[in-house]
């Protein structure tokens, strides 16, 4: 067990990085961050700060000296950079899972091999390969590259009328996979908290809405029929114990019109799904990830309120001071400077009664 006092380290200094270290404060632990600029988010909040680019391997040899522990805060870390960190300090979640994780094409074969269902899917390596499996999957589908997608980043969706060879360039990527088109009821995700005793802890299935491809509302908990939620929250589980996490996986989910549940995503870190938790649950994701990775119990997962969160997404944020006003209304904003188009500046969290019937 790592006790209070040891020092998280904390690859990458967005906003999950920055709350990440306010949990792991007030637990009475210190957290060091690695980023490229030193008024990230998370270097705000922590008592110390590696900041370099991801190459400088002196700098990581560095970090990797001042650290008992290190987890990382966003998908698309080099896994050479946690390998480099983990020859010396141990890394949580592992390197290898975030290897099967950054990869749709191995994330999904995972996932198939574990016995989770997920949308039909192809391999595409070049306009040829697209053709033909467009006629296989028909339209619409969605194309997506492979590695380094977030926020609908690098996906285009085919439709009867667009050109593929248009297609193929619009991905731009060398490597890309075919999705079939899910027409699904609503998206969900789970977050699960893992132990390195095995132990698990679900959050409740909780309902995403998405305007632009990026998440704009979670609803907790998501309003599903409650045979629905715990299959949700079943496949979390599963999905954690057969990688081996120890740390917090998001797992994204379509609900299919047919009430089916297929797995879209994996992300081995706390989430933007899970941001409700700090201010509705007993315990929140980053809390979680913090005890997982310092050997510490889990906490419970109950949830004393449901809860709305809405992002607040590039000018949304000029609004904040709106949100004060307002007496069951959390708000929470990232510290970052510039607002762009689509950066997600703050959340505001709205607690609601516990509804009574649901789990
Ligand atoms: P992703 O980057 O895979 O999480 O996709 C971002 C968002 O695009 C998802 O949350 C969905 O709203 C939408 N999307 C992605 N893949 C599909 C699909 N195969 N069918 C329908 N919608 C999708």
């Amino acid at each position: 067990m790592l006790l209070p006092g040891s020092t998280i380290g904390i690859v990458g200094g967005g906003q999950l990085g920055r709350m990440t270290a306010m949990a792991a404060a007030r637990l009475g632990y210190h957290t060091h961050v690695f980023a490229n600029e030193d008024d990230a988010p998370a270097v705000q909040v922590s008592s110390a700060a590696t900041i370099a680019p991801f190459s400088d391997t002196g700098a990581v040899a560095r970090f990797a000296a001042a650290i008992d522990v290190a987890t990382c805060e966003f998908e698309n870390v080099p896994v050479a950079v946690l390998r480099r960190v983990a020859a010396r300090k141990p890394v949580s979640p592992s390197p290898a899972i975030l290897e099967t994780v950054q990869d749709r094409l191995r994330e999904k074969n995972f996932l198939r091999s574990i016995g989770v269902a997920t949308t039909e899917f192809r391999e595409i390596a070049g306009p040829d390969a697209l053709a033909a499996a467009t006629a296989e999957l028909g339209r619409p589908a969605v194309l997506k590259t492979v590695r380094f997608g977030y926020d609908g980043k690098g996906q285009v969706l085919l439709t009867p009328e667009m050109n593929l060879d248009e297609a193929w360039r619009r991905m731009g990527a060398t490597l890309g996979i075919l999705e079939g088109f899910v027409d699904f009821r609503c998206e969900a995700s789970v977050i699960v908290a893992r132990g390195a005793d095995g132990a698990c802890a679900a959050y409740p299935a909780v309902e995403n809405r998405h305007v632009n491809h990026i998440l704009d509302t979670t609803i907790a908990p998501a309003t599903i029929e409650p045979e629905l939620a715990t299959e949700a929250e079943a496949i979390a589980r599963h999905v954690a114990e057969q990688l081996g996490l120890v740390g917090v996986l998001a797992v994204e989910m379509f609900v299919t019109k047919s009430g089916g549940i297929l797995v879209n995503e994996l992300a081995a870190r706390p989430h933007n799904s899970g941001h409700w938790t700090i201010d509705a649950c007993m315990t929140s994701q980053f809390e979680q990830l913090v005890r997982a990775i310092c050997g510490l119990p889990l906490g419970s997962t109950d949830r004393h309120s449901d809860a709305v969160m809405t992002n607040l997404i590039g000018r949304d944020v000029a609004d904040w001071r709106a949100a004060l006003d307002e007496p069951n209304a959390k708000l929470h904003l990232y510290g970052k400077s510039a607002v762009r188009p689509g950066r997600k500046m703050g959340h505001i969290t709205r607690l609601l009664p516990r509804s009574s019937g649901t789990p």
